[in-house]
């Protein structure tokens, strides 16, 4: 068993186009927690809604690239032509501060995670069904027809890949996902050998 207060990492992952953002925004607007937002790197142009800094961190890929030599990333992948990358420093130092920290991130990066940190807490976020996802990146506007198919495409590849992780979650509702996310968080912050040691301390202390 492991007895230390060290923060832990959730990862929320699942197809391109499942709400994974906008689930996460709704998660974060919640306020009920607090849980801190690992903002990831990327090589994609910023859309114009999109502000540096807090929905990514927009580098060129020199940058990027520079800083996959220096071996910055907890992980990275390349995702239509773009780089997108959790940087390593941050994440470590909230979890080793005892802090939450969420990861919002696709399936091949999370896998990736899932193979350095074991005691992570992965959901994978499912839509209801595959006409809604087409719906979704289509309502989106931010790709045209022939992206919407290569998407889906790849969406339909890792729908496979949903037995890998801890949990589903179904989007069926943005403010529905959310609340089971944070009740997922909560139930694994309650977990015997994640919260054993406090007791611990009390009972020896006189
Ligand atoms: P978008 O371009 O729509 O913002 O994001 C494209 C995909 O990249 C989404 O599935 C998003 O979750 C994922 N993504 C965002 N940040 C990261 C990251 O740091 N690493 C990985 N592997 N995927 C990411």
């Amino acid at each position: 068993m492991k007895l230390n207060n060290r923060g832990l990492l959730v990862v929320i992952s699942g197809p391109s186009g499942v709400g994974k953002g906008t689930v996460r925004k709704a998660l974060f607007e919640m306020k009920k927690h607090n849980l801190i937002y690992s903002v990831s790197m990327t090589t994609r142009e910023k859309r114009s809604n999109e502000i540096d800094g807090v929905d990514y961190y927009f580098v060129s890929k020199e940058e990027f690239e520079k800083r996959i030599k220096q071996n910055k990333f907890l992980e990275y992948e390349k995702f239509f032509d773009n780089y997108y990358g959790t940087p390593l420093d941050k994440v470590e130092e909230q979890l080793k501060n005892g802090h939450e920290v969420v990861l919002e991130i696709e399936v091949q990066g999370a896998l990736k995670v899932r193979r350095k940190i074991k005691d992570a807490v992965y959901i994978f976020l499912v839509p209801p069904s595959k006409e809604s996802l087409y719906n979704r990146l289509e309502e989106r506007g931010t790709e045209d027809k022939n992206k919407i198919l290569k998407r889906m495409e790849k969406a339909n590849s890792e729908f496979k890949l949903a037995h890998k992780y801890d949990y589903i979650v179904v989007n069926d509702d943005v403010h529905n996902a959310a609340d089971r996310i944070l009740a997922i968080i909560r139930a694994e912050h309650a977990r015997t050998e994640r919260s054993i040691y406090r007791y611990q301390e009390m009972i020896r202390s006189k």
